[in-house]
């Protein structure tokens, strides 16, 4: 903005009617107690010690669900799935983004596992997967609960995208798995963040599992990205009947949400089952199976244990490197998903549009295709594969973006 007059307005003029919009803010302000920038009671330090602080109702009912701003399960009557509106960030209309919360709350105590989906926007699968678990569980018959939280982003599920559509001073497309544990007091995808950390996810979380696909364009093979050296984390991990497991330090992206939940102490892991906006119900099984197998595990529901890292061949990654286009044009895979590779090994090449052949691209490692391009025409720069191997990745070479 410069200094001369916009639109006849001379900026000094603004200046004058923003200062006394101050003065009224300052005194409202004056009068109430320390408050977030939406007006929410500042959390406590039990709160930001990740303790339960209660379930705060609103008052408000959305499409015959209740809508909460705080929510701890134990106050849910035992025995029973509850339905509920979690009210996150405010819009500028005033209105807020509500993500919906399924609890099953068992008629035992017991541990609190919290399964999410919908960080991004166009990952189905996730949410299916999510949806399934919570439709097998008989609370009468459990002990503990098992929270879901199926739509994070519900701004990018909106339009099916990968990222949050901020709109401030321009758009901003934001990648809300780069946002926590948010600040409640930051742009609106961080503020959301930060709310559903602060006051649904991480006070009721003994353990938790946020499910992901490959994003629109990108494929993955069916795998889990867990920290293996944490031990209740590779527990977990190893529960999954999938062929891989890429072993992500929590270092590498830490304002992911499986990692800001680990780094406050809870035990979690991120499944990502197969391509962005479809459904792939076989592979939706599988992580179903697993998870169900993860409930088990700690209690909460009881049964055979389902099939498990042990009754299928798992390649566990140490490092991922991706394969970037180098030109422009045409791309055509020489490989497939899980397929192994060797060091040197042709994987894609690449054709202008006369169909001479501008690119041939490699693997630089010995390992397993994990992640495919699905959009033919690259520019360079995109990852057309990724491609976990064996040997320990060097600090800061994790580049696969879940
Ligand atoms: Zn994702």
């Amino acid at each position: 903005m410069t200094d001369k007059p916009e639109n006849g307005i001379d900026r000094r003029d603004l200046i004058v009617a923003s200062l006394a919009a101050v003065g009224a803010v300052t005194a409202l302000a004056a009068s109430a107690d320390p408050a977030t920038a939406q007006g929410l009671a500042a959390p406590s330090a039990g709160a930001a010690a990740g303790k339960p602080q209660g379930t705060v109702y609103t008052g408000e009912v959305i499409q015959g669900k209740k809508v909460v701003s705080a929510l701890d399960v134990n106050d849910l009557e035992p025995g029973k799935k509850h339905l509920l509106y979690f009210q996150g960030a405010q819009m500028r209309t005033g209105q807020y983004w509500y993500v919906s919360v399924t609890v099953a709350r068992g008629a035992k105590p017991g541990k609190r596992v919290v399964l999410t989906s919908g960080v991004h926007g166009d990952e189905m699968s996730s949410v299916h997967a999510v949806m399934t678990v919570m439709n097998q569980l008989d609370p009468a018959q459990m002990s503990g609960t098992v929270m879901a939280v199926t739509d994070i982003s519900r701004p990018a599920m909106l339009v099916m995208q990968r990222k949050w559509p901020n709109a401030s001073r321009s758009i901003d497309l934001v990648d809300l798995n780069r946002e926590w544990p948010g600040n409640e007091n930051g742009t609106a995808p961080s503020r959301h963040a930060a709310l559903v950390f602060n006051r649904l996810l991480r006070p009721n979380a003994d353990a938790a599992i946020d499910f992901h696909t490959g994003t629109t364009g990108f494929e993955v093979s069916a795998f889990n990205i867990a920290s293996m050296d944490v031990p209740e984390v590779k527990a977990m991990a190893d529960l999954y009947p999938v062929g891989q497991i890429l072993d992500m330090p929590k270092r590498a992206y830490p304002t992911t949400l499986h990692n800001a939940l680990l780094a406050a102490g809870i035990p979690a892991i991120c499944p990502e089952v197969g391509a962005a906006r479809v459904l792939d119900l076989p592979m939706i099984a599988l992580f179903v199976e697993g998870t169900m197998n993860v409930l088990k595990q700690h209690g909460i529901i009881t049964g055979p244990m389902g099939r498990t890292g042990k009754d299928v061949r798992v390649f566990v990654g140490r490092g991922a490197v991706p394969v970037a286009a180098t030109q422009g044009g045409f791309v055509e895979h020489l490989v497939k998903l899980n397929d192994k590779v060797e060091a040197g090994q042709k994987i894609a090449i690449q054709r202008n549009s006369f169909g001479e052949v501008v690119a041939e691209y490699a693997s630089s490692v010995t390992g397993e295709i994990s992640g495919l391009r699905t959009d033919v025409m690259s520019e360079p720069g995109d990852n057309l594969a990724f491609i976990l191997f064996e040997k320990p990745v060097p600090d800061g070479d994790e580049t696969y973006q879940e």
